[in-house]
């Protein structure tokens, strides 16, 4: 567990959903919930959010046992409309309360709608419905204004780290301020997953011999880097046995010396979109009603 600047606690180890077809995604968070998983991350954007709400019911398991993360998407930005997205959002999960709640993106152009968006999540903490709110591909520019302009430092950043993709800078500003790293494409996915000149993080030499001296796999040991620097970690999969072997990661350590190797694999190339090419006219769409 890995306790959050509010004192909340939540898994270092979570599921992510992102491009899991609403029809997959029952059983893939089943599955992910029987193999271990205590923390889910969905988005608003991705669609499954309904279906997500389906598997968490359908487990067994008491709604307190289980962290749900979920993202507000930009085209719901602004004071009245980011309170409707919680209902939306909680609506199609079926809960009464999400325990993180984060801004998809920053809106560097509409900054201001940026802000109005985050005071709505404040709101939204100060009433109870959330437990913790935070932001995702947030820049350091973006957090300074976002700080200046707020009053809740955010729990959590959720942004691209993989081995090929550091941002050390970001991850030390977060660091300084309190707000906790969570990666997305922890394991490198955008590395393969996108038709790109990226090699795969799962087929890097280096990272392969160190899974080899630990009789664990790639995907394994870039998790355990992420849980050993304190970052939260939330790989994707829709394969049970992926599922399993990436949360069976809690019974080896890598050295000082090999996170540091894996440290110098990092590119400076970021797989996903620039963070400040984001506008609401190239990546809006409208999230349905729940
Ligand atoms: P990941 O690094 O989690 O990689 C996922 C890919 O790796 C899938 O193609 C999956 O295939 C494959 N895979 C998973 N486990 C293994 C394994 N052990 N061995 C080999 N291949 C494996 O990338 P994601 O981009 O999906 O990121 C994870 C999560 O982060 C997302 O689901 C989402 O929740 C979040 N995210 C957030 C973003 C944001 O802007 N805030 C952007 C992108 C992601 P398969 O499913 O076929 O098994």
């Amino acid at each position: 567990m890995m306790k959050l600047n509010n004192g909340v606690e939540m898994p270092a180890l979570g599921f992510g959903v992102f491009q899991t077809p609403p029809e997959q995604t029952i059983d893939a968070v089943a599955s992910a919930l029987e193999t271990g998983y205590r923390h889910i991350d969905t988005a608003a954007a991705y669609g499954n959010e309904h279906e997500v709400g389906e598997a968490i019911h359908g487990s067994g398991l008491a709604r307190d046992e289980i962290f749900v993360e979920t993202k507000v998407w930009i085209t719901d930005y602004g004071y009245d409309e980011t309170l409707h997205a919680f209902d939306k959002s909680a609506g199609k999960l079926g809960v009464e309360q999400i325990d993180l709640l984060i801004l998809h993106q920053a809106l560097p152009g509409e900054f201001d709608l940026t802000i109005a968006a985050y005071k709505a999540l404040e709101k939204l903490y100060a009433d109870d419905r959330v437990r913790a709110i935070g932001v995702s591909n947030f820049m350091p520019r973006h957090l300074g204004r976002l700080l200046s302009e707020t009053e809740i430092v955010p729990a959590v950043n959720q942004v691209e780290v993989h081995p090929y993709f550091r941002q050390s800078e970001l991850l030390a500003y977060d660091d300084q301020h309190g707000i906790r790293n969570q990666a997305w494409s922890p394991i490198g996915g955008i590395t393969f997953y996108r038709d790109g000149s990226n090699g795969s993080t799962l087929e890097d030499p280096v990272i392969g011999d160190i899974a080899e001296a630990h009789d664990k796999t790639a995907a394994q040991v870039m998790l355990r880097w992420h849980l050993q620097q304190g970052r939260q970690a939330i790989p994707k999969s829709v394969t049970p046995s992926r599922i399993a072997e990436n949360f069976d990661i809690f019974d080896f350590e890598l050295s000082t010396e090999q996170l540091a190797v894996i440290d110098a694999l990092d590119t400076g190339v970021r797989g996903g979109p620039e963070p400040d090419a984001i506008t609401r006219e190239n990546f809006g769409r409208q999230i349905p009603e729940a």
